[in-house]
C-alpha cells in the first residue's frame, strides 16, 4: 500500500470539501482532496441546482396559468421531455463548471476513491493508499437513506434526489414520502408541471414550518395545489401493472389508496458517515453517530478532526457548507492552533413560490413570555401582482427590541429572509430597521408592516 504524508487529509470533494481545500492551500498546507464518487457537488449534481431548474419550468408553467386573472388567456402545453432535458443540459453546465476548477487542482493534491479511518489521524483509500495526516476534515455530506422495505417493495420505481433529475420525461404521478423542504420543493414543483401528486408524511411540520400560523397557510396555500396527507402512516408496493400502490391511514383511522407511477423519496439525509470508520478515530458521537464538534471552530472534541458541511447534520445549506468547510480548512491547516468564528446567524429558504423561510432563532412557544411576535398577512405589491400575501411572522426581545429571528411564508421571501438575517446579524432594533428606506410598492413593505406590528407589542 501506497503511503501519502500531508498536513491537511479532506474526505469529500462536494461543496465543504472544496472550500477546505481552498482554505487548507491557501495557509499552505500540504493537503490531500479525497472523493469517493463522480465529484460535482451534491448541489449542483442533485441538489440545489436541478431542482431550482425544475421549479423554474414550474414557475413559468404556474404564471401562464394565473395570467388568466389578468384577462391574459392560454393554457400551457407541457412538453416533459424539453422539461426534464433543460434540467439535465443546464444542470451539466453547473455540474462542468465545478469539475473544471477540480481539474485545476494539481493531480498530487487529489486521490479518488473511498476514504475510511484507521486511527486519529489516518486513512485508508480503496484500501490501496494510506494517507498520513496532521488534521483531517470530514466533509463526507449526506445521503438519502430509503427504507430497506420501501425498497424491497417498489424496486427502480422509487425514486430519491439521486436518481429523479435523471427521468427523461415528467412522470404522470408521483407520491412524494416526506413533506419537508425537499419533498416540498419536488412536489410542488412536479405538481405545476402537471404531474398529478401528493405528499405523505407522519408528521405535520410541512415545509420544516414550526410557527402555527405560518404552518397553517403554507397548509392551505400549497395544499390548493398538491394532496396532502400529513399525520398518515403509509405502505406501499408494487401491482401487476408495476405501478406503486400507496394505502395510507391517518390518526383517526381513515385510510386511502391510490396509484403511482413512481415514489419519491425524500424524508430525510442522514450524514454520509456509516462507511468512514468513525470508531477507529476515538471521537465522541451524538446519539445520531455524528461526531460531536464545537460550531465556532468546527473540531471534534479535543482531536486533530474536523468536520463540516452536511455530514455535521447542522444547518444543511449550501452557504453553511461553503462557510463551514472554509473555516474546517483553516483550522486543520493550522492544527494546533485554532482560530474561532462566530456562526451567524441561520438562514434558510424553501423555494415554494410562494417561498417559506427561516431565519435566526426558530419559533419557539416556550420562549413567549420573554420575546414579542410581530406578523404582516397582507401586501399591496402582491395584490397587483395577483399573488397570495402569505404570512410574515418576526420576533424580538422584549427587553431590549432586538429582532432575533423569523419565520416568513409569502411571494419572494427570499429576499425578505436575506434582509431579516442580515439585520438579525447586526443585532438592530425594530426601531432601527424601521428608519430605513422602503421603496413603494415592493415585497419588502409587508416586512415593514410585520415590523411595525411587532414594534406595537413591545409596547
Ligand atoms: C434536492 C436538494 C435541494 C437543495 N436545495 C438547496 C438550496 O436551494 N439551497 C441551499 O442552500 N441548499 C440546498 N440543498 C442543500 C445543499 O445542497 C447541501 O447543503 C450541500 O450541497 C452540502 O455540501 P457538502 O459538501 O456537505 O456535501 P456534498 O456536496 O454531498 O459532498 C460530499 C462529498 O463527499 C464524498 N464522500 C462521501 N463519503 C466519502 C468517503 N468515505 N470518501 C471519499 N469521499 C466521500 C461524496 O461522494 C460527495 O462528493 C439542497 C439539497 C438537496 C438534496
Amino acid at each position: 500500500m501506497k503511503t501519502i504524508a500531508c498536513d491537511v487529509a479532506i474526505i469529500g470533494a462536494g461543496s465543504a470539501g472544496l472550500a477546505a481545500h481552498r482554505a487548507a492551500v491557501g495557509a499552505e498546507a500540504k493537503t490531500i482532496l479525497i472523493e469517493a464518487g463522480p465529484g460535482g457537488t451534491t448541489c449542483a449534481r442533485v441538489g440545489c441546482m436541478p431542482s431550482k431548474l425544475l421549479l423554474a419550468a414550474a414557475r413559468g408553467a404556474r404564471d401562464m396559468r394565473a395570467a388568466a386573472a389578468f384577462g391574459v388567456h392560454g393554457k400551457p402545453r407541457i412538453d416533459g421531455r424539453a422539461v426534464m432535458a433543460r434540467v439535465q443540459s443546464e444542470r451539466d453546465h453547473f455540474v462542468a463548471a465545478v469539475l473544471k476548477d477540480v481539474a485545476a487542482i494539481p493531480a498530487r493534491e487529489k486521490i479518488s476513491g473511498h476514504a475510511r479511518f484507521t486511527g486519529p489521524t489516518t486513512l485508508t483509500v480503496d484500501d490501496r493508499s494510506l494517507v498520513e495526516a496532521r488534521a483531517i476534515v470530514i466533509a463526507s455530506g449526506a445521503r438519502p437513506a430509503v427504507p430497506p422495505e420501501l425498497a424491497q417493495a417498489c424496486g427502480e420505481r422509487v425514486l430519491t434526489h439521486e436518481t429523479v433529475f435523471d427521468l427523461a420525461d415528467l412522470p404522470s404521478s408521483l407520491a412524494v414520502i416526506g413533506a419537508g423542504p425537499l419533498g416540498l420543493e419536488l412536489a410542488i414543483a412536479f405538481a405545476r408541471l402537471g404531474v398529478v401528486t401528493s405528499v405523505f408524511d407522519p408528521k405535520h411540520a410541512v415545509g420544516g414550518t414550526r410557527d402555527p400560523k405560518v404552518r397553517a397557510k403554507v397548509r392551505e396555500t400549497l395544499g390548493r395545489e398538491i394532496d396532502f396527507h400529513v399525520g398518515v402512516s403509509i405502505q406501499a408496493e408494487r401491482n401487476r401493472a408495476g405501478d406503486v400502490a400507496v394505502r395510507w391511514t391517518d390518526e383517526t383511522g381513515q385510510k386511502g389508496r391510490r396509484l403511482y407511477q413512481y415514489v419519491l423519496d425524500a424524508a430525510g439525509r442522514p450524514p454520509a458517515l456509516d462507511n468512514l470508520d468513525l470508531n477507529m478515530a476515538g471521537l465522541d458521537l451524538d446519539p445520531h453517530g455524528v461526531p460531536l464538534f464545537d460550531p465556532e471552530t468546527m473540531r471534534c472534541g479535543k482531536s486533530a478532526v474536523f468536520i463540516a458541511g452536511d455530514a455535521d447534520n447542522a444547518r444543511p445549506v449550501l452557504h453553511e457548507a461553503a462557510r463551514q468547510g472554509a473555516l474546517a480548512g483553516t483550522n486543520a491547516a493550522g492544527y494546533p492552533k485554532i482560530e474561532r468564528r462566530p456562526r451567524g446567524v441561520d438562514l434558510a429558504v424553501v423555494f415554494t413560490d410562494p417561498d417559506i423561510a427561516f431565519v435566526g432563532e426558530p419559533f419557539d412557544p416556550d420562549k413567549n413570555s420573554e420575546r414579542a411576535i410581530g406578523c404582516s398577512d397582507s401586501d399591496g405589491r402582491a395584490r397587483v401582482d395577483g399573488r397570495d400575501a402569505g404570512v410574515l411572522r418576526a420576533w424580538a426581545q422584549r427587553a431590549d427590541s432586538v429582532i432575533v429571528g423569523g419565520e416568513l411564508f409569502g411571494p419572494d421571501v427570499e429576499h425578505l429572509a436575506q434582509l431579516l438575517a442580515w439585520v438579525i446579524q447586526l443585532k438592530m432594533t425594530v426601531s432601527a430597521v424601521l428608519d430605513l428606506p422602503f421603496y413603494h410598492p415592493t415585497m419588502e413593505e409587508s416586512l415593514r408592516t410585520c415590523l411595525r406590528d411587532l414594534r406595537g407589542k413591545l409596547g
